[in-house]
């Protein structure tokens, strides 16, 4: 078990793990990571949005929202709501505390889930960190992905990553780090690093939080 994790307890501060990184940044490898050393949920919309595509019995008006993701744009906030929000709630009333993986993706919905966490009391225990790539770095990371595993999502085409970069890139991420930044509840770490480099970096600031 890497250093950084052999005592799990200096993370029990941040119950709330906010991974924010524009597509490619390692996001979802990451908060894999998380999640298996402590027990957390995992919630990524992006899967409980591909889980609800996937699904013959979901509500026809949710699917009708999913349009905007095959053309690589958000989909509606209260859709995105009405699933995090459930699946937060589950792992909560277990008593676990959760990964948030790509759930955050403008200032309005991280407004709505500082509300939601502050209903629950649980407004200190936020931490938010963000993995850091460069515009180039994520296009040429998309790239990778297709090149080596096949066109796999109906994004990861080249005209929508484009869209989706723009949408979603740094520029976008911007305001919601500045959002975090104002809360004294944010983290940077270096996403270019390879993927046990970013796990070591996380770690060191998740402690650095708790301290
Ligand atoms: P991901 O798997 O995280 O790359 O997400 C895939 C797609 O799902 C994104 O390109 C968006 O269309 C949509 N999506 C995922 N999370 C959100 C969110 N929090 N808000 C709006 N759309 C989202």
């Amino acid at each position: 078990m890497p250093r950084l994790y052999r005592d799990v307890s200096v993370f029990m501060s941040n119950r709330i793990i906010i991974l924010l990184g524009v597509p490619g940044s390692g996001k979802g490898t990451q908060a894999a990571r998380l999640v298996n050393r402590l027990g957390y949920g995992h919630i990524s919309t992006g899967e409980l949005l591909r889980a609800l595509e996937a699904d013959p019995n979901a509500d026809p008006a949710d699917k009708k929202k999913l349009i905007a993701m095959r053309a690589g744009k958000l989909v509606a906030d209260d859709l995105i709501y009405k699933l995090a929000f459930r699946e937060i709630e589950k792992h909560l009333a277990r008593g676990s505390g959760v990964v948030l993986d790509g759930a955050i993706r403008s200032v309005v919905q991280a407004e709505s889930y500082q509300k939601f966490f502050e209903a629950k009391k649980l407004a200190n225990e936020i931490i938010a960190i963000e993995i850091h790539i460069s515009d180039e770095t994520i296009l040429a990371r998309l790239r990778d992905r297709i090149k080596n595993q096949g066109q796999q999502r109906a994004d990861d085409d080249p005209e929508i990553m484009k869209r989706r970069i723009t949408e979603q890139g740094n520029a976008a991420l911007k305001p919601i780090l500045d959002y975090y930044r104002s809360l004294a509840a944010l983290q940077v770490v270096d996403g270019e690093l390879s993927m046990d480099e970013v796990e070591t970096e996380i770690g060191s600031a998740l402690r650095h939080a708790s301290s």
